[in-house]
């Protein structure tokens, strides 16, 4: 069976779906791997290393007889609905945002997979891409960070005097959050956080950050992800919060509910009451923010700090980000691959999870009402 790896064309994706190096596990599987022409370019891989791993390297017509596609974003809905029925696609796929690109992919008959809804069990482990990419987030919004505030993050006892260490808050200890402190803490920062998940607390204090305690009930819900918050919470929330944002020299913000709009965490406020020259990264720009005002890919002055809006970071290192992504797509494929054959077997928890779209018909209750 051919699976193609397209070159993705969407604003700021800079991520390949497959790298050279992984090529070798699909074709020893039994499977022919294409690579659109120029597919890799961003994250450094030539045309030719995939041709050297065993890959055939195509110009325009990369989708004829394409029975897997492999992407980062979403195929182009017209690419979808040139698909054979039957074919398979990989990719990241909000579906209840990309109404188009489902309602395309149902109508050509495809089985369509969405990587954010691949279950968060032990054995899909490795195929979570929303983990590997909130581990490139949270490392890279420190990185930037660090970057623009005007001071040391760490210690530092030098003849000419001491220069105390940065105070870094982090809000939301996920996966991004946890890899977010223990990335401030290699730089020398002196880290807190904050979490509404009790389980949080130990994996923060683990990392040698503190954990700040607010004097409100936990918000742990269902499968260790965290609840929306009502009205009078969040503020309630956002006051305690505020005395340890003003003294803080960097806040990285990375909230999450799942399916819903982050939370808002930080006032604009809190924000103007911090030292002069703090950063603020605010992972969570793109899902409306966890810091009042942020904008997605945009450096804002408030009041005394720099107010930077995420927008898909884990593209800012493509490299690694397309590495650990690959990885998880590539083992998602694997675990449908028998005898050279991609075939999503639905009893699977795994593949049932991920599967928007099957037989000409949408899966998902919630993705169902979102075509509505
Ligand atoms: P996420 O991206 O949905 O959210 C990020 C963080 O924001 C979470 O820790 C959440 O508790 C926190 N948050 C939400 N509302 C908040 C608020 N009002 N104030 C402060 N923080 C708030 O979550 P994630 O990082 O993808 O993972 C969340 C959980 O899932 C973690 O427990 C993680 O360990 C677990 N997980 C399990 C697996 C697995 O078993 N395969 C894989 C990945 C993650």
């Amino acid at each position: 069976m051919k699976v193609v790896v397209v070159a993705e064309t969407r604003e700021h994706e800079h991520r390949v779906a497959l790298v050279p190096e992984l090529v070798a596990r699909l074709v020893g599987a039994g499977l022919e791997v294409v690579v659109e022409s120029g597919a890799g370019r961003h994250a450094m891989h030539a045309d030719s290393a995939y041709e050297d791993a065993g890959a055939r390297v195509v110009g325009a017509d990369a989708l004829d007889g394409a029975d897997v596609v492999l992407s980062v974003q979403p195929l182009d809905p017209v690419r979808v609905a040139a698909l054979r029925s039957g074919a398979i696609t990989a990719s990241f796929l909000p579906a209840t945002e990309e109404t188009d690109v489902v309602r395309a992919a149902r109508d050509a008959g495809v089985t369509a997979f969405s990587v954010e809804l691949v279950p968060r069990i032990s054995r899909a482990q490795s195929m979570d891409a929303l983990t590997s990419q909130a581990l490139v987030a949270g490392y890279r919004g420190v990185l930037v960070a660090a970057e623009r505030l005007p001071r040391f993050f760490p210690l530092s006892m030098t003849a000419a005097g001491t220069v105390p260490p940065a105070e870094v808050l982090v809000l939301g200890a996920g996966v991004a959050g946890l890899q977010a402190i223990a990335t401030a803490r290699r730089l020398g920062a002196r880290v807190s956080a904050y979490d509404v998940r009790a389980a949080a607390a130990e994996e923060t204090r683990s990392l040698g950050a503190q954990f700040v305690e607010l004097d409100l009930p936990s918000l742990e819900g269902s499968g260790g992800y965290a609840r929306e918050m009502t009205e009078d919470r969040a503020q309630q929330q956002r006051d305690l919060l505020a005395p340890y944002v003003s003294a803080s020299d960097v806040l990285i913000t990375t909230a999450a509910v799942p399916g819903r709009t982050a939370p808002l965490l930080v006032d604009r406020t809190a924000v103007e009451q911090m030292r002069t020259g703090s950063v603020v990264v605010d992972l969570a720009a793109e899902t409306g923010g966890n810091v009042e005002g942020s904008v997605p890919g945009a450096e804002l002055a408030v009041g005394p700090a720099t107010l930077i809006g995420g927008r898909n970071v884990p593209s800012q290192l493509p490299v690694h980000a397309s590495r650990l992504y690959a990885a998880n797509l590539v083992n998602l494929v694997l675990l449908m691959t028998s005898d050279g054959k991609v075939t999503p077997d639905l009893a699977d928890e795994i593949v049932d999870g991920a599967c928007v779209t099957h037989d000409g018909a949408v899966r998902h209750e919630h993705v169902r009402e979102a075509l509505e």
